[in-house]
């Protein structure tokens, strides 16, 4: 700004130079005269007066016309006439003092840029050398005149001076370096600096510390600012930590409640951290780590001082985990010592129910798996050798046992694919009969309870259903013997059983007639379509040994559906059969026979000789010996209904 205004001065006293220049130039002159020792010019006989421009030179006559000399005062500025009167421009040495003559000759005060370099010329335009204090700013013109910018060292004494030639006062940034200048602008070294609440340290070379230094052989911590650290300070990304008077501490620290590691140059330890045989672990804070933590995907313990567990089993907070010698702390299943454990996700050890893999298991209060039975909350359950728990049937010493899709054992009746069960109060699968409640049931020996018709109830003979079944037909001819066949005998004392029993106003049905084949299980659907109070099957039997005879009697007791009346019902027949015959009687057996089980009635089979013995077929085929058979029967089924 100062210089703009310079410039624009000496151009307006430059236009009014050549103004008047032009004047006097195109006037008729007579040139210069000395008269007594003093200069004159004429202009058409008369001196000139005033500014004179003559030669490309200007000079001054004052009103008498006399050229004048040395320095003069004009409306305020000051010129410079030389001996010889021409008017001086530029820099003007006198008295050993130097002076600056403007373009347009007037005398420069105060700044003064010349060549690039600055100057300054007092009031009186004396050009200043050394300190110079204007507008309450310190500046330096060293002995040239030129303004000194940068470092100065004066009386051992450093001063800084900015780009613009002022002197630095307080803090100043020079070479990305901090310095401090009291109040006369002299740089401070090797001492402590207290500025607005911090505390710096100005170094040997009046640099303000920063970053980890060494005063007095106690090592500080500095921000890149100089301001001096208490607590933590992060220098060139390592964290150090200081205490209150700034020391940067080595070591253990603990620092609001959690624990840190410095090592010997002060820098906080971060990750894994091994001191005499213990390893630690240091989080990205640094902080030390205790109980359980993940690093990297895997699981670790450390006790309450950060030390990392190693090979084991480890308890914490009545929680147990197990840790290999590395540290690394089990997930999912592990086997120890021929025992199973399971850890869940923040490795803790399982205990009670698990779900893994659809299927459960049971881990006891030490976590151990658990197989065989298992009583829980008076649930009995079962887990396999594998310790997965059973649903549905198990065999276990000979015994079934049922457990539903929770894998709990069940007692009393229960279903599986619409079959009913029932297990007693042990959970053991029963079979046959039983007694629940004060009813019979009987179940079949794969444990099915086959539902009994209600048996009849009224007494007597007259007025029931009967269904026989003659053995064999068709081209089922049965047992045979010197060309005699099962199938002929069976028919014919069936036939005539029949007409006995409608006697005695029974309702008979046949499951055949005549000579025709019937299969086994149709002549149960026959029955079981009839509902009859009594099956009775007919057969022949027959024997390599020839010498076999009598008559013996079957029920089914194991999966008959009515198997007491049965059995019963078979043990009266027998019984008056053989009073009626007179042959040998072979007892009363329990066999599953086709027509005899799954029969929704008391059923029988009586096997009424055999056709082997020449004795024994000659009367089976001889009709009075059929009716003392028939006979027998009658009395039989009169019985088992009385
Ligand atoms: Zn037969």
């Amino acid at each position: 700004m100062k210089k703009k205004i310079l410039l624009l001065s000496i151009f307006t006293v430059l236009l009014l130079g050549i103004g008047l220049g032009a004047t006097h130039s195109n006037a008729a002159t007579t040139g210069w005269k000395l008269e007594n020792g003093k200069w004159y010019y004429f202009q058409k006989d008369a001196p000139a007066k005033g500014w004179l421009y003559v030669g490309n030179k200007w000079y001054y006559m004052d009103a008498k016309g006399v050229m004048q000399t040395g320095w003069l005062k004009l409306s305020g500025k000051w010129y410079y006439l030389q001996a010889d009167g021409a008017m001086k421009t530029g820099w003007l040495s006198l008295n050993n003092k130097w002076y600056f003559l403007q373009t347009d000759g007037s005398m420069k005060t105060g700044w003064l840029s010349t060549k690039n370099k600055w100057y300054f010329l007092q009031a009186d335009g004396a050009m200043q050398t050394g300190w110079l204090n204007t507008s309450n700013k310190w500046y330096y013109l060293q002995p040239d005149g030129d303004m000194k910018t940068g470092w100065l060292l004066l009386d051992s004494k450093w001063y800084f001076l900015k780009t613009s030639g002022e002197r630095s006062i307080g803090f100043e940034t020079v070479a990305s370096k901090k310095y401090y200048f009291d109040s006369l602008g002299v740089m401070q070294e090797n001492q402590w600096l207290e500025q607005g609440g911090k505390k710096y340290y100005l170094k040997s070379d009046g640099s303000a510390a920063s970053g980890i230094t060494n005063i007095l052989e106690k090592k500080y911590l500095f921000n890149t600012d100089g301001t001096l650290v208490s607590g933590w300070g992060k220098i060139n990304g390592k964290w150090y930590f200081s205490d209150i008077e700034g020391i940067v501490q080595t070591g253990w620290l603990t620092d609001k409640g959690k624990k840190y590691f410095l090592n010997q140059t002060g820098v906080m330890i971060t990750g894994w951290y091994d001191e005499q045989g213990k390893r630690f672990f240091f989080d990205g804070s640094g902080a030390l780590t205790t109980g359980v933590a993940t690093v990297e995907g895997k699981g670790y313990l450390f006790d309450n001082d950060g030390v990392l567990y190693c090979g084991g089993w480890f308890p914490v907070d009545s929680k147990k985990y197990f840790a290999n010698d590395a540290g690394v702390l089990q997930k999912g299943w592990l086997k120890s010592n021929n025992i199973w454990y399971f850890f869940n996700n923040d490795y803790s050890i399982k205990t009670n129910w698990l779900l893994d893999g659809g299927k459960w298991y049971f881990l006891n209060d030490q976590g151990e798996m658990q197989t065989g039975w298992l009583v829980d909350k008076n649930i009995r359950y079962y887990l396999t050798a594998s310790g997965a728990m059973k649903t549905g049937w198990l065999q276990d010493g000979g015994k079934w046992y049922y457990f539903n899709l929770s894998g709990a054992l069940l007692t009393g009746w229960y279903q599986d694919k619409g079959i009913w069960y029932y297990s007693d109060s042990n959970g053991v699968m029963q079979t046959g009969l039983i007694t629940v409640d004060g009813k019979e049931y009987f179940l079949a020996d794969s444990g099915a309870w086959v539902p009994t018709p209600s048996p009849s109830t009224t007494k007597g003979l007259a007025g029931k259903t009967i269904v026989l079944d003659p053995g064999h037909g068709g081209y089922d001819g049965g047992a045979s013997a010197a060309g005699v066949f099962e199938k002929t005998i069976t028919l014919q004392v069936s036939l005539k059983f029949a007409e006995l029993l409608k006697s005695k106003g029974v309702t008979v049905y046949l499951t055949r007639n005549t000579d025709e084949f019937v299969s086994l299980d149709g002549r149960v659907e026959f029955s079981n379509s009839i509902k009859p109070d009594a099956f009775i099957s007919i057969h022949v039997n027959s024997a390599t040994a020839t010498s076999a005879q009598g008559i013996e009697t079957y029920h089914n007791s194991k999966d008959g559906v009515m198997p007491a009346e049965s059995k019963r019902l078979a043990a009266l027949l027998q019984d008056e059969i053989i009073k009626s015959t007179g042959a040998v009687t072979r007892g009363v057996k329990d066999e599953s026979f086709r027509v005899i089980r799954g029969n929704q009635a008391p059923a029988v089979l009586v096997e009424i000789g055999f056709i082997s013995n020449d004795k024994e077929r000659a009367n089976l085929v001889n009709s009075s010996y059929q009716n003392k058979i028939c006979t027998g029967l009658l009395n039989g089924l009169q019985k088992f209904f009385d």
